[in-house]
């Protein structure tokens, strides 16, 4: 880009333009711009989410350029623009996942149950969590968690189970769970369960001494962990949960998700949740969006976010006449996100 015909008064990062230098500066204090954001690879434009992204580059309302060059070299999944038609038919056979030969393993691993989880020092960093649900009270809108699943990053089972609710279940939704009476009569207990899943999440590790990063205890994966959290009454510290829910880049907007299937579906290119579902289908979803993400190449930073205490000052510590001074570049420069990027997981 020409530096002349650079407005002194445009976002280097969205590229909103404004009339005043310091309203721009006011939109730096609050955008948290970073080098973390989903960015287009065409014009550079950053976006809060992929997408907006998205939206950038396939509409309803495109930059007409980015569309242009999107629709010829862009992989629909993944945003990325490839350098020829050639080599995104290569990259798209890559980056297009299907159920493969999980559907046997799925089917395989519905025989058996495997209950023995290990506390050990393998580097099963990240595993991933998903539950089956079925109903208690009158209407059946008590949750209950009746079946939990756990991989890890290679997609095996390192636990699997039927569980027994503490209350009485009153609907199965068996059509969608297939899980029926006996199967839970004389499964393992929640208690149990949780006691097992607590232990091998921390993983040795004391629950006041786990971190972002580090240690021992596991990165904990999946969609809508909350909820299932709640269920199984495990503690886990939020720092070491990556939840494809409330990852603001795969949100919808700030406060909206998207459903696993609709993010399986349009970032991964295959269909989940048909018919009957289990919970190692939901484990090995949200597993390959965590990989996805984390395996983004973004500018290695010394403290990537505003919340770390040494840029608790970055815009504070200047002085407003000296911050509308800046140039965009300078201002974005000293820019902050204000999540925890899941490729920070990767050093
Ligand atoms: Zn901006
Ligand atoms: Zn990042
Ligand atoms: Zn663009
Ligand atoms: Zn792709």
């Amino acid at each position: 880009m020409d530096l002349s015909e650079t407005p002194r008064n445009k976002c280097a990062a969205c590229y909103r333009q404004f009339n005043r230098k310091e309203h721009l500066v006011e939109h730096m204090r609050i955008s948290y711009h970073s080098v973390h954001e989903p960015i287009c690879g065409i014009c550079g434009k950053r976006s809060r989410s992929f997408e907006s992204l998205r939206e950038h580059l396939i509409g309803p309302l495109p930059k007409a350029e980015c569309e242009r060059v999107f629709r010829e070299r862009g992989c629909d999944l993944c945003l990325t623009i490839l350098s020829s038609r050639n080599a995104l038919r290569v990259h798209r056979d890559a980056c297009q996942l299907s159920h493969g030969n999980n559907g046997l393993l799925y089917r395989f691993a519905n025989l058996g149950i495997q209950d023995d989880l290990r506390i050990d020092n393998t580097n099963t960093r990240a595993v991933a969590l998903a539950c089956k649900m079925v109903g208690g009270g009158s209407d059946g809108s008590l949750d209950l968690c009746a079946k939990v699943c756990i991989i890890d990053e290679y997609e095996n089972i390192l636990f699997r189970s039927y569980v027994k609710p503490c209350f009485p279940v009153t609907h199965y939704w068996y059509e969608t769970t297939g899980i029926r009476p006996e199967y839970l009569r004389d499964a393992m207990p929640l208690r149990q369960v949780q006691r097992k899943i607590q232990d091998f999440l921390c993983n040795g590790e004391p629950v006041w001494k786990i971190r972002a990063r580090g240690g021992k205890a596991r990165i904990l994966v999946g969609h809508g962990l909350d909820h299932y959290l709640r269920c199984l009454e495990v503690e886990y510290p939020a720092s070491k949960i990556r939840d494809t829910a409330n990852y603001p880049p795969l949100m919808k907007t700030s406060k909206l998700s998207n459903s696993l299937k609709y993010l399986t579906k349009a970032y991964l290119g295959y269909d989940i949740q048909m018919g009957m579902q289990d919970p190692y289908e939901e484990c090995v979803a949200t597993m390959r969006l965590y990989k996805r993400m984390r395996s983004q190449a973004h500018r290695n930073e010394n403290y990537p976010l505003a919340s770390d205490p040494q840029n608790k000052n970055n815009f504070a510590s200047w002085r407003q006449n000296e911050l509308e001074r800046m140039s965009p570049d300078e201002l974005l420069a000293i820019s902050r996100s204000d999540f925890y990027c899941w490729c920070l997981d990767y050093a």
